[in-house]
């Protein structure tokens, strides 16, 4: 792309129509854009609120054709969108990211190549195709994770295994599909970083996002990360710009790491797009991940962020919907009484029904200080009966 698209002139595309689809369509008609979602679904969160929602399957050659006709510019949302359907979009419009990055995300055993070839580490890993490769794994890769290489997300397609006979059986019920077997780390917390790259290479990124997952779910983030020291977050803006510039990485892109409790940094996984553990950025920093999306695919000017306010983010999952008292009836949760704490910031994602694990929407908390976001998450979490394990 030579020129810059320009507000309120150009139409922008995204692949998907999640949360994360409706956040970026929030983001680019803030700035004019005419805005086109291509989801299957009719009631999709993006789709409800885009210009143009075309209902097709992802990898429908009518529905692509129209998704490039209508749009200067595409994106996707979510990480398993063909990689195929990104480059016959590519013929004909710009689309960031590109398929073949988007590829790397998609398959453990290619992202651990691209971490390799980055110069950052990984945890110690072996991939599993056959039987034989499961008689020769070494012994150090035990206790371990098992993780399919492609489509798990949120603790799925994982199992944790303490000896070889888990890990047969753990392999049988992944239906021995091609597979990655990590070493389990002793973790002391994890992080991660949101950068947003453009076709010139220019690199702008957030501070480092501390995060909290309960089951296997991202519960809560916050920034600035409390307890990771400043050489750390060097280390680890470090490492996510390699990894996004060795990919010539166009758009926004999370790297998931974890510090080990003996202080090391290790990357844990990446996503290419905008990324739950940066959606504290729509309330507490002067753009918004979203923001930065569009400024990459379009190729407006990607300035530096920044954070000005303490923040913490609760993540709302469909089990708030229901008390326990009454399992089967839904309920809506007390907003009004959250919305009266001092800088919440609420944000639902108009799905239709409400299911246990199911991501519902989030609740951003800035203050003049960690110690206030913190508080007030606190009385936040206690009126909406969310877990307080943190
Ligand atoms: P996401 O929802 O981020 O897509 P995912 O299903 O792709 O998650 P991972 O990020 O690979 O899965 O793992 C989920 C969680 O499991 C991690 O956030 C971490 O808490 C734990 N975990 C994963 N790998 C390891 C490891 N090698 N050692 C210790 N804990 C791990
Ligand atoms: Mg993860």
């Amino acid at each position: 792309m030579k020129a810059s698209l320009l507000p309120g002139e150009a139409s922008l595309g995204v692949m998907g129509g999640g949360q994360l689809g409706r956040m970026f369509v929030h983001a680019a008609q803030s700035l004019g854009f005419r805005t086109v979602v291509l989801d299957p679904d009719a009631d999709s969160p993006a789709g409800l609120v885009a210009h143009q929602h075309i209902r097709s399957d992802y990898l429908d050659v009518a529905g692509l054709t129209l998704l490039a006709q209508q749009c200067a510019a595409i994106t996707t949302e979510f990480e398993n969108v063909p990689a195929q359907a990104l480059e016959r979009l590519a013929q004909t419009r710009f689309v960031a990211p590109a398929g073949a990055a988007v590829a790397i995300c998609q398959d453990r055993v290619a992202e651990k190549a691209h971490f390799a070839a980055s110069a950052v580490a990984c945890a110690p890993y072996a991939v599993i195709v056959s039987e034989a490769d499961l008689l020769a794994v070494g012994d150090d890769l035990l206790p371990g994770i098992l993780k399919t290489a492609t489509l798990g997300y949120d603790g799925k397609g994982q199992v944790r295994v303490r000896s070889r006979a888990e890990l047969a059986a753990a392999w049988s019920e992944l239906k021995q599909v091609r597979c990655v077997l990590e070493q389990m780390l002793p973790l002391a917390l994890e992080i991660s970083v949101i950068s947003a790259r453009n076709a010139q290479g220019e690199i702008v990124q957030f501070p480092v996002q501390q995060n909290l997952h309960i089951d296997g779910i991202l519960a809560v983030t916050q920034v600035p990360a409390p307890g990771v020291s400043a050489a750390l977050q060097e280390q680890a803006l470090a490492s996510a710009a390699r990894i996004a510039a060795s990919m010539n990485y166009v758009g926004v892109l999370c790297v998931e790491f974890f510090i080990l409790q003996d202080g090391r940094l290790i990357v844990n996984e990446m996503a290419p797009r905008p990324h739950n553990s940066g959606h504290y950025t729509m309330n507490a920093c002067d753009l918004s991940q979203f923001d930065l999306q569009v400024r990459a695919m379009t190729g407006l000017p990607l300035v530096q962020p920044r954070l000005h306010s303490p923040t913490l983010m609760l993540n709302l999952l469909g089990d708030l919907w229901f008390s326990p008292a009454e399992p089967g009836v839904e309920r809506t949760p007390a907003w009004d009484q959250v919305l009266a704490l001092p800088g919440t910031h609420l944000h639902l994602y108009g799905k239709t029904s409400a299911r246990p694990g199911r991501k519902m929407g989030h609740l951003n908390i800035t203050a003049a200080s960690a110690e206030q976001a913190e508080s007030v998450a606190r009385q936040a979490a206690a009126l909406l009966g969310l877990a307080m394990d943190w």
